[in-house]
């Protein structure tokens, strides 16, 4: 039976029976009561009750030689199809394979008001200053992490130490911060002006991975174009989004789905990751897409570069039960191996979104999932859901009016 054919209790089954989850991981998802009281009042404040999104799982990962199922969560239809579809055709092909580079948080300390005298004196005392800083959290060295770089930058009436911090598996907000806090106290006691702010920045430039992905053309045909068609027309359009801003916006969006939702199910800060990814995106001066795709020795061969702003310990990770739980099904070690499952997730969200592009249109593959949601609009419950849905998919009406018709129908009113 195929994954996406099975009720939610057989393919909770079925990650149990895999070794994905264990037992009482098994219960937290049936017991639909994934985040408690207590752990809701302890995150956010104000809290009035939990809001839910669609946990689910995308297959046929594989990552530099190891399968994952990967856990998503998202509220749009299409976009775990869409990524588990990309996967296994890259699969067939070889598989995903990821270079991560470093694993550096930057933090900035402002001042304002310095002497020229005094930055002088502060650059000369470089060595303190990151001796100092180093120190500042001694655990980060034990763990193998630690500063590795200390920059100093002028800008008008401000002056900016610039701390490269290695965060090992965390996302390193925190941790960036604390040092950088109490490196500032040690810098005010050795200047006259003020010390403005001292703070990480999401910039993810030490935080880059690479994804590519070689596609046998035999795995790009559809019924109607051969696949060497198929991968000659994604080439084209990728390099269309390197000329039209407009369309490398709603490329790259498509790319951040898949990431976003991988983020949340390992309760990281997707917002850190988007303000990275942006940022990333215009590093040229022109908006880019994260991807490039070519052919090569009779393939299609698409590349993802950008910054990948995770971690996998630390914020709310630890504590969320189903951020352990999508960890431990991917059977994560550390977060360069995060960051490869992520990359290689947004790297077939875009495979999928482009070939459906030049091919049959975007819309005939997710309004065929929306039908769902068009049914359950329209008031559909239990197996009037389905039953709606097929009918939807058969008219190809996908409209409100055309789902409520359609119940109104199947209940013979
Ligand atoms: P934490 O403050 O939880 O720090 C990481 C923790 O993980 C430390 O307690 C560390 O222990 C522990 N740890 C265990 N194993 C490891 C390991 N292998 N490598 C590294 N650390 C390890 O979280 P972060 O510093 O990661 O900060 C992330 C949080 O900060 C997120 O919730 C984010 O939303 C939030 N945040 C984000 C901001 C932003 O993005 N601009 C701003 C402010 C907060 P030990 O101390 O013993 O080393």
């Amino acid at each position: 039976m195929k994954i996406y054919e099975m009720t939610d209790e057989q393919r909770i089954k079925l990650l149990l029976d895999g070794g994905y989850i264990d037992q009482k991981q098994a219960e937290l998802l049936r017991s639909r009561q994934t985040i408690s009281t207590d752990l809701a009042d302890s995150l956010s404040e104000n809290q009035i009750g939990s809001f839910s999104l669609p946990y689910g799982f995308a297959t046929d990962f594989l990552v530099d030689g190891q399968d994952y199922l990967v856990p998503m969560v998202i509220e749009e239809p299409s976009v775990v199809a869409a990524a588990s579809n990309a996967a296994k055709r890259i699969k067939n092909s070889g598989g995903f394979k990821t270079y991560p580079t470093s694993r550096i948080v930057y933090g900035q300390i402002v001042l304002e008001n310095v002497t020229v005298e005094e930055i002088a004196k502060l650059e000369q005392n470089d060595s303190e200053i990151f001796a100092f800083a180093q120190q500042a959290h001694p655990s980060l060295i034990k763990r193998g992490g630690g500063i590795v770089s200390l920059k100093f930058n002028h800008y008008d009436q401000f002056e900016e130490i610039e701390l490269g911090i290695d965060t090992v598996d965390a996302m390193g907000a925190n941790m960036v911060n604390t040092i950088l806090e109490k490196t500032s106290q040690k810098l005010a006691t050795m200047i006259s002006g003020d010390v403005l702010c001292s703070i990480l920045s999401n910039s993810g430039q030490g935080q880059i991975i690479t994804v590519e992905a070689n596609v046998e053309y035999n795995q790009l045909a559809t019924k109607t174009m051969s696949g060497e068609e198929v991968a000659q027309r994604i080439v084209k359009l990728a390099d269309f989004a390197k000329k039209s801003v407009k369309r490398a916006i709603t490329h790259n969006k498509g790319i951040m789905n898949g990431i976003d939702a991988v983020l949340i199910a390992t309760g990281n800060d997707f917002r850190a990751q988007e303000a990275a990814a942006h940022s990333f995106a215009f590093e040229s001066g022109q908006y880019q897409p994260f991807t490039e795709w070519h052919l090569a020795d009779g393939k299609l061969v698409g590349t993802l570069k950008m910054p990948i702003e995770l971690g996998s310990v630390g914020g709310a990770i630890k504590a969320m039960p189903m951020a352990q739980l999508s960890l431990a099904m991917m059977k994560i070690q550390n977060s360069q191996q995060l960051q490869s499952v992520v990359g290689a997730v947004g790297l077939a969200n875009n495979l999928s979104a482009l070939r459906a592009l030049v091919t049959t249109g975007i819309q005939a593959g997710h309004m065929g999932l929306q039908s769902k949601s068009l049914a359950i609009a329209a008031g559909a419950i239990g197996p009037e859901i389905e039953q709606v849905a097929k009918k939807l998919n058969q008219t190809k009406n996908y409209t409100l009016q055309n789902a409520e018709n359609i119940l109104m129908e199947l209940r013979g009113k």
